[in-house]
Formats: C-alpha cells, sequence, structure tokens
C-alpha cells in the first residue's frame, strides 16, 4: 500500500469546553507531565512514581488498603477486574440496575457465568434499600454491587445502608465509583466498601486509560480462596498484585507517561484538599441547577438524589436534541452529553467534573443554551445569569 505522509497532518483538535459524562478537560499541568520522557518501567525513578501514585490513590479512595492500583485500561477495565477476581462459575451476584452502567455490570456478570440477581430500580431514581433487603434475602450472594454515580441518568446512590445489607448477606460490596470518585465523598473504609473502581477522565480530569481500584482485606481473602484461576490472564489481581507490590515482578509494561499523568493529576487534587474539591463541585451544580431552572426547564432526578457533577436536564418540548448539541460543539465549543437507553432524546447530560467544574463554564453554558433555545423558538424564561449568580453570591 503506498501512503502519501502529505494527506495526513498534524493533530490539531481545536479548544473543547468538555461539559458532557467525561472526559473532563484536563489541565495543562497534566498535559505536561505526561510529556516528560518515557523510561523503563522498572527503573528505581519510575518505581518511586509508582509508589507515590499509590499513596495518592489511597488518600483520594479514602482507605489503607495497601492493595490500590491503577489498572492499566478504561473504567470499563477497572469493572471487568472486579469482577472477574471475584466470581466464580455458578456464584451467586447481586447487582442493582437503574441505568445503563448497572445493566453492563449485569452483562459482565453473566459472561463469567455467575447466577445473576437483579434488583431492578427505576432509571433517574436512587434504588431503595429496602428493594434491595427483600431481593437477596433467602440468596447467598457472594457480591452485591452497585453504581454510586450513575452518569447515563446523574442519579447520586447512597451507599451506607446498602454497604449493611451487603455484609449481612456475607456478600462482598463492589461499588463502581468511575464518575464519584474526585468529585464527592466516597469514603471506601469508613463505609466498608471491598472493591472500588473508578476511571480517570470523570473528576480526576486526567486522560482516559487508566482505572484507579481498590480492594480490601475481604476481598483479597476472596481472591486467595479461589477454586479456579482467574479468566482474564491480564487483569488478574494476584499478578498486578506482585507488579505493584514489594517484588516488582513483571507482569505487563505499565503505561509510564500514563502514571505520569495519572501522578500529576492525583497532586493537583490533594493541593485543592478533598472537602474543598466536593464544596466546589456541590456549588457550581446549584448554580447551574438554578440557571436551568429558571429558564424554565426541568431537572430529570429528585433534588436530594442528583449528582453534583453530572446534571440530567429534560429537554423541552418539541426542541430538536440532535441540533442543539451540534451547536453548542460548533458555535460554542462546548460538549455535552445526548440520553442512553430509553432517556434518549430525552435528556441532555451535562457535566461538571474535575478541572471542569467551574463559574466560567457554568455561565458559559447557560448563555450558550438561553441563545440555542431562544434561536429555536422554545419558550424558555428569562433571568438564568442572575438566578445562577445569586448562588454564588450566596458563599
Ligand atoms: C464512564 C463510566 C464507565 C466506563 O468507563 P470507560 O472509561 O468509558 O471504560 C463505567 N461506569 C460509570 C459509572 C461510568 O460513568
Amino acid at each position: 500500500m503506498n501512503i502519501n505522509t502529505n494527506d495526513f497532518k498534524d493533530i490539531n483538535p481545536g479548544d473543547r469546553v468538555l461539559m458532557g459524562p467525561g472526559p473532563s478537560n484536563v489541565s495543562a499541568r497534566v498535559l505536561q507531565a505526561m510529556s516528560a520522557p518515557c523510561i523503563g518501567h522498572l527503573d528505581p525513578y519510575f518505581l518511586s512514581v509508582m509508589d507515590e501514585t499509590q499513596l495518592l490513590l489511597k488518600y483520594l479512595f479514602q482507605t489503607e488498603n495497601p492493595f490500590t492500583i491503577p489498572v492499566s485500561g478504561t473504567g470499563s477495565a477497572g469493572m471487568e477486574t472486579s469482577f472477574v477476581n471475584l466470581v466464580e462459575p455458578g456464584a451467586e451476584v447481586a447487582v442493582c440496575i437503574n441505568g445503563v452502567f448497572g445493566l453492563r455490570m449485569a452483562d459482565i456478570v453473566r459472561r463469567l457465568g455467575g447466577q445473576l440477581i437483579r434488583v431492578d430500580g427505576e432509571w433517574g431514581r436512587a434504588i431503595d434499600p429496602e428493594a434491595v433487603r427483600k431481593v437477596v434475602r433467602g440468596k447467598n450472594p457472594k457480591v452485591l454491587a452497585l453504581v454510586h454515580a450513575e452518569t447515563s441518568t446523574g442519579v447520586c446512590q447512597p451507599l451506607e445502608d446498602i454497604a449493611n445489607i451487603a455484609h449481612e448477606a456475607g456478600a462482598l460490596f463492589l461499588v463502581d465509583m468511575v464518575t464519584s470518585l474526585g468529585g464527592i465523598d466516597v469514603a471506601v473504609d469508613r463505609i466498608g466498601i471491598d472493591v472500588a473502581y473508578s476511571g480517570t477522565q470523570k473528576c480526576i480530569s486526567c486522560p482516559p486509560g487508566l482505572a484507579p481500584i481498590t480492594f480490601g482485606p475481604a476481598a483479597i481473602k476472596a481472591l486467595e480462596s479461589r477454586k479456579s484461576p482467574v479468566v482474564s490472564w491480564y487483569l488478574d489481581m494476584s499478578m498486578l498484585r506482585s507488579y505493584w507490590g514489594a517484588e516488582r515482578k513483571y507482569h505487563h509494561t505499565a503505561p509510564i507517561n500514563m502514571i505520569y499523568a495519572l501522578r500529576e493529576a492525583l497532586r493537583i487534587i490533594a493541593e485543592e484538599g478533598l472537602e474543598a474539591r466536593f464544596a466546589r463541585h456541590k456549588l457550581n451544580h446549584r448554580a447551574l441547577v438554578a440557571g436551568i431552572e429558571a429558564m424554565g426547564l426541568a431537572m430529570l432526578v429528585p433534588e436530594s438524589e442528583r449528582l453534583p457533577m453530572l446534571n440530567a436536564v429534560c429537554i423541552p418540548e418539541g426542541v430538536n436534541d440532535m441540533k442543539v448539541r451540534k451547536a453548542l460543539l460548533t458555535d460554542f465549543g462546548i460538549e455535552i452529553g445526548g440520553g442512553l437507553g430509553n432517556l434518549q432524546g430525552k435528556i441532555w447530560r451535562v457535566g461538571l467534573m474535575g478541572h471542569s467544574s467551574s463559574r466560567k463554564n457554568v455561565f458559559l453554558f447557560l448563555s450558550a443554551l438561553e441563545t440555542l433555545l431562544n434561536a429555536e423558538g422554545a419558550k424558555i424564561k428569562t433571568g438564568a445569569l442572575k438566578e445562577a449568580s445569586a448562588v454564588y453570591a450566596e458563599t
């Protein structure tokens, strides 16, 4: 095959304001860290970077679990790692499903030959702990899994009660923290979460490519008492443990420059402080919602169950979803997400994640949306920016 290299221009995507369900905008500091020289993965310098990254991850997960590492792969690799290490064929696994990512968990359980126990909940609402209790009664689940921040609907799932239900049933409590980690409190040890995983491109504001994961003592014990080998060689935690642990036993080549990026993103988070970071996410969310509601638009999720970093806005009657999203991108450089599954065409998913969660972005988005909805002839009220400003003025 002949190729003409003149056909291939420099990569130049231009500027974007990333306000969708992820990735979020990546700070210049993180991009700069990524461009540091690639060195050997067993180089003493890199080993110290690994140690520091693990320490920073423990801080972020709020855990003392020694086995806290970034898996090489995106958030879905974190999900797959969690299940593949804990589920042997025939094992009962309870999965709470109230959105796309709960469904994905159920799919993985089936592929592993687990016996799926479904706890179904309404999309756009949190799962009621009593519903979980009812479904698992008389069953013997090895794992009880749920999604903390359901990115497909914008729902925040309270964890405490369901953690207790899991442990009373003798199950490990497994939590998807892909969208929550770095944006809201996760308190892995305090709540008693046995396994949690995340992704780098949501509230951590690092490019996609790594899946932070933490295994607590009960999960390690379950891993060590398996009867059959883990069916995935690449995601086998017992081998990853020897690689990230004191032995540093070669398993695969860590994505060196991605780890640099994660370390820098985590350092930025630690500099801000967790409390301040959570408060920032909440404040910008409240201002965004105040503006949205001032326009007369509705939020999908009831106030007490809303996520601060993912805002599901109901698309007003008669407004063309694709047309508005396309104009947001081409006229304003703003990316937001559309609805998934049953919610396709019904909601917009507006992210305020990590670096993207800023007052500047709230005002930019509200003004752009107001302009485009007026151009569409939608009946909206004025005063969005005034109401958003009022929220900032309170503090
Ligand atoms: C984004 C997301 C995932 C999948 O992560 P990828 O990085 O896209 O593989 C899983 N769970 C939740 C809740 C997510 O938001």
